[in-house]
């Protein structure tokens, strides 16, 4: 039976671990940190619970799959959110985003004067894209020149025009929209893997059709319960844990891997799997010649600044997902891939589990996750802003909700881009990796193997194809996949 060591208890990890030892491989997770999870992780303050990192939950399939797998009897049970984001401009306007589709229209058409059928044709165009191109850019790797010679490949050249690879995501939403909020509604897509509308491909208008066309949902126990779910899953199949464990060193002879070293101690392997963000893998693990520079200096995306409030109120004009938009949003991406704090005026999202996961808040009270867009951490210093956007932030809450929040606040915590590099070992905390700025990122990913090392493989959101909990789990199943193939 080969054995398979892998760093990192991310969801990613997770996910492979569960694959890899349905397959018959002996696998052993290595996790720095006290729990399973990485950024996918839970905290309590006083009586609240809160989600720490993801708050928005797509493909609840990929969670499902592995589930069939391992044909367990527990089961992950889930809700569909019919509400799917409350949207607050500046302006006092304010409009629901439903999973309806026609509903959702009709919202926009009523508050933005869009058309209805404007709507309808860009969630269209949203499921094309992934149509074209899931199979080629999602679903396998795109550095094994095989998969490039099959029908998938063809079938995604065949209909290029369409996907609009010279325009960013922004021109082909201006074009498409009349009103410049529903073309910051739509833009604002971008930001679910860290990038900025300006700049990035108009390729990125697939992520819609996740949201719209598929559904949010919400894990009836929070989003920790994903987390929990896989791990369990994991443990049926009897992968070893190995927490507390901070894997120092992958060990190689004669470019192939032998185990790493953690704690002091050489574990043996014949694959070494790395869920670890790759600045991990090749600043501290590997010996400098494999330093693939070009890849690691690529933008990365952003990252964020959240604080936690305990909310001793309700607030019955939001729902578990609310945007309270700033007014000017390309200055604020622009502040936020060119300077090291968020802009003065920040977009500001709220999320509250409690609105549907009653246990999450003390009744008549709420959990607000405040999430600001921030830049990711150059300096890997303490961010020194925390006052200044506090302020900024109450002060964008009062006004749009008309409210006084400040006596209302009981518990208070903050994650920020110093101290989610510090607790996930994530680069200057990007939460999704590198960032999508260009329209080449797709193929500048780090590919989930090495071309180098034999018997090392990657996944999670610094790899393809990229970050966010759904693209994680694909990683899980592309590199677990090839090790199957490989080496079973
Ligand atoms: C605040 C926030 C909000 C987000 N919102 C969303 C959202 O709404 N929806 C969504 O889909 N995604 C969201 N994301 C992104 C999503 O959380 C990540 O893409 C995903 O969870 C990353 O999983 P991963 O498998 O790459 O591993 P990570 O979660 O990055 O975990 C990596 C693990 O490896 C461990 N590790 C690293 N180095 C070592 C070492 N040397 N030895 C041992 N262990 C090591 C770390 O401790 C960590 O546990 C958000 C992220 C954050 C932080």
């Amino acid at each position: 039976m080969k054995r398979v060591h892998i760093i990192g208890s991310g969801i990613a990890g997770l996910a492979a671990s569960v694959r890899l030892a349905k397959a018959g491989f002996k696998v052993s997770v290595f996790e720095s940190a006290a729990h399973p999870g990485g950024k996918l992780c839970e905290m309590n303050l006083g009586a609240y619970r809160f989600d720490k990192g993801p708050s928005l939950f797509t493909m609840p399939h990929l969670v499902n799959e592995l589930g069939e797998l391992t044909k367990t009897k527990s089961q992950f049970k889930f809700q569909k959110l019919n509400d799917v984001c409350h949207y607050f401009y500046e302006d006092g306007t304010r409009l629901k985003a439903k999973s309806d589709l026609n509903a959702f229209a009709d919202e926009i058409h009523q508050h933005l004067g869009e058309s209805r059928e404007a709507v309808l044709k860009h969630l269209e165009h949203s499921a094309q894209l992934y149509h074209y191109t899931a199979d080629l850019f999602l679903h396998q790797s795109l550095h094994k020149p095989h998969n490039f010679f099959n029908i998938k490949t063809i079938k995604a050249i065949g209909n290029i025009k369409k996907l609009q690879l010279s325009k960013t995501m922004h021109e082909a939403n201006a074009k498409r929209f009349k009103n410049p909020k529903t073309v910051q509604l739509f833009n604002r897509y971008a930001t679910y893997n860290g990038s900025n509308p300006y700049k990035a491909p108009a390729l990125l208008n697939i992520i819609p059709h996740l949201e719209y066309n598929i559904g949010a949902f919400m894990p009836n126990e929070g989003m920790y319960d994903i987390t929990k779910y896989i791990y369990g899953l994991a443990k049926e199949q009897g992968v070893e844990f190995y927490f507390n464990h901070k894997v120092e060193d992958i060990v190689i002879e004669n470019e192939k891997v032998k185990g790493l070293k953690a704690n002091g101690s050489l574990f043996e392997s014949d694959i070494v799997l790395s869920d670890a963000d790759m600045h991990v893998v090749y600043q501290k693990l590997l010996p400098s010649k494999y330093t693939p520079h070009k890849l690691l200096n690529q933008e990365k995306s952003s990252s964020a600044y959240i604080f936690y409030w305990g909310i001793k109120r309700e607030f019955t004009e939001l729902g578990v997902h609310n945007i309270l938009f700033s007014d000017n949003y390309e200055k604020e991406f622009e502040q936020l891939f060119n300077s090291d704090k968020p802009y003065h005026d920040p977009t500001v999202y709220i999320h509250i589990s409690s609105k549907v996961c009653k246990k999450d808040a003390p009744a008549g009270c709420e959990n607000w996750f405040i999430l600001i867009n921030a830049p990711h951490n150059k300096s890997h210093l303490p961010v020194g802003y925390f006052d200044e956007l506090k302020l900024n932030v109450i002060k964008k809450v009062n006004r749009i909700l008309k409210t006084d929040i400040l006596p209302y606040i009981e518990e208070e915590s903050t994650w920020d881009p110093f101290t989610i590099e510090k607790d996930t070992s994530s680069y200057g905390g990007s939460l999704y990796g590198n960032s999508s700025n260009n329209k080449f990122s797709a193929f500048l990913r780090h590919a989930n193997y090495s071309s180098k090392i034999k018997g090392l493989y990657f996944c999670g959101g610094s790899v393809h194809p990229g970050g966010g909990i759904p693209l994680c789990l694909l990683s899980a199943k592309i590199a677990g996949n090839m090790i199957i193939d490989k080496h079973n």
